[in-house]
Order: structure tokens, then sequence, then C-alpha cells
């Protein structure tokens, strides 16, 4: 009998990259997606632990699966992710009726213990402390036929105060240049118009097989892949971003003039006690470097209100760089304690009705600011790569929606002299913007032009790619040359 299987992914877009590895290995052993996610035979949950909540999340899923595995006790549960690379046995104690928990170093042995558990009727709980294969080389089921994440690295050298990641994801592990292009050329080849390079610090990659300026170069050579359109990155890290970066930015056509760079806090006194080794000025100009290189170039941040020892005068310092900085849009969080963190430690702690009243004066800055860079788009011609699922397609206005070169969100309408057919996810259109909103743009008038692509027509047709990440046999941990010390700070994905 044909097993289905269902995978719930949280946090970032590492878990996202890496469920697809999930889903490409289940289907590999011989599973399909389930169509109705109440029946699927296996549901893996692929957990977060970066906020507060995030146990709450967890043990709330499985609580509302426990009456499905009671009528179906040939189903199974498996947990994954950094939730159970921290908690380990202690989901299992907590939920018994889980069956497999597998860590982030050894996303590849989800099938064998799913057959162990069936076999010897037992949960199986197996955590590697380091990554036995990078997640990359495992087959893959795709969720998009136009846009693939290919991960550069995995874990991070850095130690913010207030992040768990490093000691869930370990430190940063590198894949060779060549394996990163190969895996970006046959996406390519299977009709991708556009990539994400992965990791949780992009731009310290290369630091493993010591080449300072192993991003750059990586980003220049993307630039020569045929049929490779956008090429976009996350996250970079402040602290080790350099010129070279913005070099292979501004003189590579097919990559995006866009930029993630996690601000975190505007207060140096806060970075300083968060451990991200860059101040506000450092910050501010590298934004301004980008900026004279790209003048078109949408910067958006992460940003962290509440982070203990907080005063007024280090929220005003951030709203003074939010004021400055001028972000396309921004992922604003409450600082939330993470249990293993020295931040959860540490005294100060700001009370939740302080930080949740400057996280409002935050978000109410940034979506002015948000809206106004938008106004400044009106009437502006964009280049959409047009999108399934994404934003709304409306039944009153007939809009689909579409990502700019510089990851905007437009909703437009998809009608005109241009239109070939019909517009469909994965094609190419160009239109002219007609109205503004604080978190997406409008195009209201015909196309400018259609383009159907190869990926417009694997969406149509519901094929996805299935690359995975091709290994060359080259010594991917191979012991590289003493790589320079780990710089300090990043950010989560
Ligand atoms: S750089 Fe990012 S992933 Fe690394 S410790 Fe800092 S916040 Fe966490």
């Amino acid at each position: 009998m044909t097993r289905t299987y269902q995978i719930r992914t949280f946090g970032c877009q590492m878990n996202v990259h890496d469920s697809e590895r999930l889903a490409g290995q289940l289907e590999s052993a011989g599973y399909v997606a389930a169509e109705d996610s109440d029946a699927a035979d296996l549901v893996v949950l692929n957990t977060c632990a970066v906020r507060e909540n995030a146990d709450n999340k967890l043990y709330g899923h499985l609580g509302h699966l426990r009456p499905s595995k009671t009528d179906r006790p040939g189903m199974q549960i498996a947990v994954g992710g950094c939730l159970a690379q921290k908690d380990r046995g202690e989901i299992v104690k907590r939920a018994p009726w889980v069956d497999v928990v597998f860590g982030t170093h050894n996303i590849g042995s989800l099938p064998t213990l799913l057959e162990r558990a069936r076999h010897n009727a037992e949960a199986q709980v197996e955590i590697l402390e380091s990554l036995e294969t990078f997640p990359s080389t495992l087959p893959a089921r795709r969720e998009s036929a136009y846009s693939g994440w290919v991960s550069v690295s995995v874990g991070c050298n850095n130690t913010c105060t207030f992040c768990i990641v490093p000691s869930l994801r370990g430190k940063e592990r590198d894949r060779r240049p060549g394996e990163v292009l190969a895996e970006v050329e046959a996406l390519v080849a299977e009709g991708v118009l556009e990539v994400t390079l992965l990791g949780q610090n992009v731009n310290s990659y290369g630091v493993e097989f010591g080449d300072r300026l192993a991003f750059g170069k990586l980003l220049r050579s993307c630039g020569s892949i045929d049929g490779l359109e956008r090429v976009r990155f996350t996250s970079p890290h402040p602290a080790a971003f350099t010129d070279d970066v913005i070099d292979a930015m501004a003189e590579t056509p097919n990559v995006c003039h866009q930029l993630h760079m996690p601000l975190q806090s505007g207060s140096d006194r806060v970075l300083k006690d968060m451990r991200r080794s860059y101040r506000s000025s450092r910050f501010l100009s590298i934004l301004d470097k980008v900026r004279d290189a790209m003048p078109d170039a949408a910067i958006t941040t992460d940003i962290i209100v509440g982070f203990p020892g907080e005063t007024e005068e280090d929220f005003e310092a951030t709203l003074e760089v939010v004021r400055q900085a001028r972000f396309s849009s921004a992922f604003t969080f409450q600082y939330s304690k993470r249990p293993g963190t020295p931040a959860a430690d540490m005294e100060g702690q700001v009370p939740k009705e302080v930080v949740r009243e400057r996280y409002d004066r935050l978000v109410d800055l940034q979506n002015e600011i948000a809206w106004q860079e938008n106004k400044l788009i009106v009437g502006r011609k964009v280049e959409l790569l047009v999108a399934a699922g994404e934003g709304r397609k409306d039944a009153e206005t007939h809009r689909m929606s579409g990502r700019a070169r510089d990851g905007r969100l437009v909703h437009f309408t998809p009608e005109g002299a241009a239109v070939d057919r019909r517009v469909r996810p994965g094609d190419v259109v160009e239109t002219t913007v007609t109205y503004a909103a604080p978190h997406h743009l409008v195009a209201d008038g015909d196309l400018l032009s259609h383009r159907r692509t190869t990926a417009g027509d694997n969406a149509e047709a519901g094929q996805r790619p299935t690359t995975n990440g091709v290994s060359l046999g080259l010594p991917s941990f191979g012991t590289p040359p003493q790589a320079p010390a780990p710089t300090q700070g990043g950010c989560s994905l």
C-alpha cells in the first residue's frame, strides 16, 4: 500500500529548504504527498526553536495529532528540525505517540528511522552532534517550478547572545563553489529562472576553505549561467559585508538589486550586548555604498525590540537608524527569551507591555517609510516573475501577483494585447505600477509584455524540479587551509 505523507514546516528558509529534502527522500522511499492532510499516513513536523512559543506550537500540533494516531495506529508522526535537535528524547517523553525524532544534522536518516520504528514498534530518537550529510545532496521535492533554494553553507560561527542557532545547527560548513554552481545549473536546466542562495551568514561563505572573497566570486559565477534570470541571497551579516560583494551585485546582471541585511538594533550599546560586531554607523555606511552602486536597490531588515537592558534612549537610536535607512520593509520582532541563550539570563529583562508599546511605535514608523518608498515606484515599469499562491488573485479584480526584481510584491491585471494566451505562474511580464500600498504595489493597466517560459509550462503541468545538490566527489569537508578566525555576529534567516 502506498503510504502518504504531509510535512509541516516552521521557521526560516533553511527549514523550507530542508523540508524539500525530506519530501524528496520520502518520495524516493515510495511515499506520495497526501491530498487530504487529515488522512496522511505520515506527518513530519520540521520545527523551529528561535521563538519562545516554539515549544507551545510543537506540543499543540502533537496534541491535535494524537486522536488521529489513536484512530489509525499505523499512522506515524516524526519530529525534526531545531526544536528536535534541542529537546531530543524529551519530545517522546512528553508525547509518547511520536514515532521518530531526528535532528538538524541527520535529516537523511528519516526513512530508515521510520522503518525501524515500525519494525520494532518502538519510538526512534537519533540526534547527531555534527553534520552527517550535506542536506543539499539529498533527493529534493521542490516547492516551486520557477524559483529554487540553494544552500551554500549550514551552521554559524557567530555567537549572538539572543540566538540559539549555532548550538543547534553547529559551526559553519561551506559547500564547495563547484557543487553550488552545479546545483544552480541543474535547476536552470529544469526551467528554474530564479535561485536564492541560502546561509545563516552567506557573506562569510568560504571561511571554511579560506577564501574570504568566495561569496562575491560565487555571485559573479552565477552571472555566467545561461537561463538564470534572477539571483537572490539571504542572509548576509553587516560585520562581514565586503565591498567585493557590492561590486559583484552591481556588475552581475542577473543578481537582483535587493538586499536583506539584519540590523537587529540601532543602539551601539545594545549591539554590543547582542555581540553583533558592528555599530550603527558601519551599518548605514554599507547601505550608502549599496545605494551608490545600485540606486534602485530595495533594502529590508530584521529588528528586535526589547532586548534585555534596552532603554528608551536605545530604542530612540533604533528609530533614528530606521529613519535614515529607508527600508522597503522590515521583519520586526518583540524580544523573546530563549532558554539556553546568554541573553535569557541577562539583567534588565524589559517588561512585556513596554516591549509591546515600543514595537507598535517601530511598526508604525516603518510602515510609513515603506509606504513612502513604495509611492516612489508609482508610474515605473517593472518586470515581474509571476507567482503562484502569493498575494491574492481575487475573483473581483482578476489580479495575479508577482515579484519585481527588487523583491517587491506586485498585484497586476493579467490583461491586454501583450498577453500570449494566458498568464501563468512562472511566466515573466512587464507592467506599469499604478498604485502603492505599505506592503505591496498594484499595476492595473494592460501588460506591456508577456513572456511564456518553461517554468510557466512546468507550473501549469504541475511539474516540479527534482534536482538535488550533486556531490562532485570533492572532499566537501576536507581539511581546508587554516580558515581565518570566524567573525562575530550574524542574523537569523
Ligand atoms: S549570525 Fe544569525 S544565526 Fe548566527 S548567531 Fe547571529 S543571529 Fe544566530
